[in-house]
Formats: C-alpha cells, sequence, structure tokens
C-alpha cells in the first residue's frame, strides 16, 4: 500500500492554493508534477557542476558528462533496451517521432504503406503525414468503436507487405484505452514493418519493455513522469538508429567535418546534436528513480481503484457522458455534461480550485468520431486522493447547477 500523505509531502506545489482554494491537480496526462527530490537535483546541478558535456577536459564538465550518461544507463534500465546507445535524448516525445518521420524519408517510396490508429495525438499524426507527403507514402487508419478499442480485426486486414511503418500510441491521452500494444509490434512484424510505440501517456503507468515487446522505437517525455519539461527519449533498435539518417546537423553529432564531407559520429551522439538539455536529462534519471522508488506495480493498482472510485461517482451526476470505456485503461477520465460546454464547466472547476483540461486534447479526430468539439479531462497521478475525486465530483455537480 502507497503512503499517500507522505508521498504528497514530496509534492511542493500541492500545498498551494488557487483561487482560495486548495489546488487539486487533475491535469496529470498534461504534465505531472514534480517531487522535491527531482528539483534537488536540478538545483545541485547548478549549484555546483553546471558545464557542458563531451567537451571540456575540466572537473566540471567530466562530472555534468558522467552524471549525463548516468542518467541515460538508467533510462536503459527502466526501458531494458539492450544497450546505452540505443536510448536518444530528445527535447520530448513530439522531438522523437520526428526524428524517425524525418529519417524515414530516405527509405519508403511512393506507394508503400503506413498505419496510424485513430487514436493518436496530433504529434503521431502531422509527422506521418508531412512524410507521406514528401514520399508519396499512402497513410491508412486503424479504427476504433466508441468504447475507444482499436478494431484489431481491420488492422490484419489493412496489414500487407505494402505496409512499412506503424504508428500508435501505448495509451490514448484523451481516452486513457491501453492498446494492444504487443499484438500490433507482432503483426506488423509478420509484414515486415517497423513499429514506434508513442510512449508518453503510458510511461507514467507503464514500465515498458522494449525487448520483451520488440518494438522498433518507443518514445517518451520526462515531465510526464515526474521530470522537468524539454527533455525526453527515443528508443531505437540499433540496427534501426543506423539505417536512419541523422535529423539535425551540428556540434557533438560528428566525428570528423571539413568542407567537403562530414562523417558522424556514433550512436548516441549522431541524434544529439547542439548542446543538450544536460541539467534535464539528469532530472529524468532521477524522476525515474523516483518512481521506481515508490514502484510501477503499486502505482498502477492504486491509480486503478482512483480510476473506478471517480468513475462510478461522476456516473451518478446526471446527463454526464464518459468518452473512453475501453476494458483496458489507465486513470484518464474524458467526460461532458449534455447541453453543457467543456470550456464553460472547465473554467467553473478552476474557480474551484480544481484543475482539469478541456478542449480536444491534441486528438481532433477522436472529438470528430463522436461528432463533439471536445471534453472535460480528469487525469489523475499516484499523489492525488479519494478526497480529491470527492472535490471533483462536487465540483462538477455544482458547475452543472450553475450552468443550467
Ligand atoms: C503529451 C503527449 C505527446 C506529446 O508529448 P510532448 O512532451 O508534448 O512532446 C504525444 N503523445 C501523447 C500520447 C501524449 O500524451
Amino acid at each position: 500500500m502507497l503512503d499517500i500523505t507522505k508521498i504528497r509531502e514530496d509534492f511542493p506545489i500541492l500545498k498551494r492554493e488557487v483561487n482560495g482554494k486548495p489546488l487539486v491537480y487533475l491535469d496529470n496526462a498534461a504534465t505531472s508534477q514534480t517531487p522535491q527530490q527531482v528539483i534537488d537535483v536540478i538545483v545541485d546541478y547548478y549549484h555546483n557542476y553546471n558545464a557542458n558535456i563531451h567537451r571540456g577536459v575540466h572537473a566540471l564538465s567530466q562530472e555534468a558528462t558522467d552524471k549525463y550518461e548516468v542518467a541515460r544507463q538508467k533510462i536503459q534500465k527502466h526501458f531494458n533496451a539492450r544497450k546505452s546507445y540505443e536510448i536518444i535524448f530528445t527535447s520530448g516525445t513530439t522531438h522523437s517521432i520526428n526524428i524517425v518521420a524525418n529519417g524515414f524519408t530516405t527509405l519508403l517510396k511512393k506507394g508503400d504503406e503506413i498505419l496510424v490508429s485513430a487514436m493518436e495525438h496530433h504529434s503521431n499524426i502531422v509527422p506521418w503525414q508531412m512524410l507521406a507527403e514528401r514520399t508519396g507514402a499512402v497513410l491508412r487508419v486503424i479504427p476504433m468503436n466508441m468504447e475507444g478499442e482499436l478494431l484489431m480485426e481491420v488492422y490484419d486486414e489493412l496489414l500487407s507487405d505494402m505496409t512499412k511503418l506503424v504508428f500508435c500510441n501505448h495509451i490514448s491521452n484523451a481516452l486513457g484505452t491501453i492498446n494492444p500494444i504487443k499484438e500490433i509490434i507482432d503483426k506488423a512484424h509478420a509484414v515486415g514493418a517497423a513499429v514506434l510505440i508513442d510512449g508518453a501517456q503510458a510511461a507514467p503507468h507503464i514500465k515498458a519493455d522494449m525487448q520483451q515487446l520488440d518494438v522498433d522505437f518507443y518514445a517518451a517525455s520526462a515531465h510526464k513522469m515526474c521530470g522537468p519539461t524539454g527533455v525526453g527519449m527515443l528508443y531505437g533498435k540499433e540496427e534501426w538508429l543506423n539505417k536512419l539518417p541523422p535529423y539535425q546537423g551540428g556540434g557533438e553529432m560528428i566525428a570528423e567535418v571539413t568542407f567537403e564531407k562530414t562523417t558522424y559520429a556514433d550512436l548516441p551522439h549522431k541524434f544529439e546534436a547542439g548542446t543538450p538539455n544536460i541539467c534535464g536529462g539528469i532530472a529524468f534519471g532521477a524522476a525515474l528513480d523516483y518512481m521506481n522508488h515508490i514502484g510501477f506495480d503499486e502505482i498502477a493498482e492504486y491509480e486503478h481503484g482512483l480510476l473506478e472510485y471517480a468513475t462510478q461517482e461522476l456516473l451518478k451526476i446526471e446527463g454526464l457522458r464518459i468518452y473512453g470505456t475501453a476494458k483496458d485503461k489507465t486513470s484518464v477520465i474524458s467526460f461532458n455534461i449534455e447541453g453543457l460546454h467543456p470550456y464553460d464547466i472547465g473554467s467553473i472547476l478552476d474557480k474551484l480550485g480544481v484543475a482539469v483540461r478541456t478542449g480536444h486534447h491534441c486528438a481532433q479526430p477522436i472529438m470528430d468520431f463522436y461528432g463533439i468539439p471536445g471534453t472535460v479531462r480528469a487525469s489523475f497521478c499516484f499523489y492525488n486522493t479519494k478526497d480529491e475525486v470527492n472535490t471533483l465530483v462536487k465540483a462538477v455537480a455544482r458547475a452543472k447547477a450553475m450552468l443550467e
């Protein structure tokens, strides 16, 4: 059992008030809060060893380089990658996906097919559309049902020897659906296609095992898992990372430069042009330490309890509909109340100290599918409590009474 009272002590921001009310932070799917343990690591970096990495012979530079590379190994270990250089530091999931989408420009030809799921975040749609435009490849969509589950039998039909790439999120940020990614990966491999899994929403809840999944690429952002913004990772299988051309040119990613020709550095540096977010990378490692210390199994179990309780209590409100009722889902609840605009509900919740997200959640195709402009989304983290769920439910009921 998690000691939530103790865990909450780690997060200074949870003590603050908003509009004179105690903050109830339920926008964790957009970004999670940062524990003191991670904040301390950030402060320590700037207090004690702020320096550029991989360059200087001086002590600070070596210390920063060591800590940065240790962080990479922590990420490798957490995601069970075979090699540490299969972990590329990026600015986040969006950047990670763009590295792969850009890299495939040289590997696709006209008529090749790219499959993408119907429940993607815009950052896992737009780069592939741009790739399709550049190469003449065709983008096909794996549809979903009203519960927000992918139609796997249609996926089977879409797969063929024309399929070169499959892109899917591990967990939908708008619906909370946990997708059957192992099955998706195995079936794609059976026709010779590569798979990128967008793990941005899954990484805070599920410890994904790269070798067990046998996935080709996996992307995640630190800021959704107790780390800072502006840093994330791309896992790529060594053979794929070797095949892809670099994304950006610059310092740090080269082996040798003359005006005639440049040879690229080995992995992972080939994809890490310029000075990276050094402090962020180190703090990402600290965030993984923090979450692993709590334990992912414990987190999943606790959050599942919150999800069930919140679902049950919210559904007691008349006219409230939840979007995303997959059998397998994480602690994200997207909902609307009949006749009310999600934005109006969100604004009243904010006045009552409850932070939720309203809108299309960067997943407009999902909203189009349901024929709605957007939803109110409450997303829970392991530091949220049943009391906070009660506050949410009361606030929603109050918003409904005020708006009707
Ligand atoms: C948040 C999110 C992204 C984008 O992550 P960034 O950190 O903004 O790059 C992509 N996909 C999913 C499923 C997300 O939840």
